[in-house]
């Protein structure tokens, strides 16, 4: 019984894994954007795990594809060749512009981040890497040294060689929302663009020179930068941001590195890839979350090069690649492509921001509605004028209550205030307009 879990939880299980609801949820079944209690009652998953679930709960096709490799050969460490590797290797690069071809396999975002980094300083030799804050990196030791986003880091995890750069508001909310961003929704804030020339842009690209001649002016080996940041809630750069970023990163030898950890897999809906939304081609791309649909596997993919400055030593995980990996993988990139899920992200991620501005438009808590694709972020906030996160409590009544009827949201952002919109791409515009009704109701409940 429930009780009886819980207290198995408190006793043997790490304190520092919090669970979402004041009653954690006892889940037992999923299929496709649908997840199922013991009770039988169904939930709506907008958060698809944590935006790992790209195609759908226990997809058939690959669940189908699975088992059957299960019953041929799980694993056998890569001292022996399989077909499955190559195949997913070759079938994966396909999907990446030149010269992005050598495939590295791992087990969690985390890893394939903390490889990147290691990437980056033996090929450049140097030490330094630059990420945002308001990044999610991962939380191993070295990537903590990346990731900003103060809960995460226990207030130790700094140094590594990192910096990071940029004004913590900078890229929150209505407050670094211009209207340059690459969303359909524009921010109800004014902005200061006139002719062409984004403002918000030039200040930005400013701050950030001035980090890179001021902290790492000859010891830069790498910038990495999700190409809209996840954790904190969908927040986007201005449109032309990061090729600005990227050319000034490689002006002083540095390379750029792409955490397409939750943008890749076509979830921006425009494009496969979050940083063809910026029009440039990264040195090396992470790869995990929705790679696998759920399974732990990751990637890494680099240049010929780049990859060279490592194959000088052994580099060697012992379940990266697994076949059973590869399979996933493999019907992972079928499924996204035979059942349409990247225009179907495009589609559904319009209409449903659309509907969301809505919702902005009416009720002042909400502050903000952004983001591409099934990527999206609703900040809440006290007043528009303000901008104040809303207080803990407000926000976790309307999230409460949108889970009673039905609906599952992830949170995000500096401080938890904004609601993450990530559902498994097979999403429908009638799915859209239950959790916008459900939305709408908590939001209505809230202020009475
Ligand atoms: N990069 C990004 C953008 C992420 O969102 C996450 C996980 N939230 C990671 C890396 C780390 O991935 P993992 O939890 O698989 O280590």
């Amino acid at each position: 019984p429930y009780e009886r879990m819980q207290k198995v939880r408190e006793q043997n299980i790490s304190p520092s894994l919090r669970m979402y609801y004041k009653k954690p949820l006892l889940l037992h079944q999923g299929h496709m954007q649908w997840l199922f209690d013991y009770e039988g009652r169904r939930y709506l998953d907008l958060f698809a795990g944590i935006v790992t679930v790209s195609v759908g709960h226990c997809h058939p096709k690959v669940t189908m594809a699975t088992q059957k490799q299960l019953a041929r050969l799980w694993h056998t460490t890569n001292i022996y060749m399989h077909p499955s590797i190559q195949e997913y290797a070759e079938k994966l690069t396909s999907l990446l512009p030149d010269p992005l071809k050598v495939v590295y396999l791992t087990n969690s975002g985390s890893e394939a981040n903390d490889l990147a980094m290691f990437m980056a300083r033996l090929y450049t030799r140097n030490f330094d890497i630059i990420s945002f804050r308001g990044a999610y990196h991962g939380g191993s030791p070295y990537t903590l040294g990346l990731t900003s986003i103060g809960l995460y880091k226990h207030g130790v995890a700094n140094g590594f060689g990192c910096s990071t750069t940029m004004l913590p508001d900078v890229f929150r909310g209505p407050w670094g929302g211009s209207r340059c961003r690459d969303s359909p929704v524009q921010t109800v804030r004014k902005c200061s663009c006139s002719e062409g020339v984004c403002h918000a842009n030039e200040q930005y690209i400013e701050q950030f020179k001035d980090t890179l001649n001021t902290s790492v002016p000859k010891t830069i080996a790498g910038f990495i930068a999700e190409p809209i940041q996840g954790v904190n809630g969908a927040v986007q750069y201005p449109r032309s941001f990061l090729k600005e970023a990227y050319q000034l990163v490689r002006e002083r030898g540095g390379i750029c590195i792409s955490d397409e950890v939750q943008t890749g897999f076509g979830r921006t809906g425009s494009h496969f890839w979050g940083f063809q939304t910026h029009d440039v081609v990264p040195d090396i791309v992470t790869l995990a979350k929705g790679i696998g649909n759920g399974f732990p596997m990751a990637a890494v993919v680099t240049t010929k090069e780049i990859a060279s400055s490592l194959a000088q030593n052994l580099h060697f995980n012992t379940f990266g690649g697994s076949p059973l990996a590869c399979v996933v993988g493999a019907a992972v990139l079928d499924a996204i492509e035979e059942d349409g899920l990247q225009k179907n992200s495009e589609d559904v991620g319009t209409y449903m921001l659309l509907e969301l501005a809505k919702l902005r438009d009416k009720f002042e808590v909400v502050g903000d509605v952004r983001g591409k694709g099934l990527m999206i972020g609703v900040e809440m906030v006290t007043d528009k004028d303000s901008r104040h996160p809303l207080p803990d409590e407000e926000i976790n009544q309307i999230w409460e209550d949108c889970k009673d009827m039905g609906v599952l949201i992830g949170r995000g952002g500096l401080y938890s205030q904004t609601f993450r919109i990530k559902p498994p791409m097979c999403i429908t515009k009638k799915d859209v307009d239950f959790a916008v009704e459900v939305f709408h109701t908590a939001l209505q409940r809230h202020m009475e």
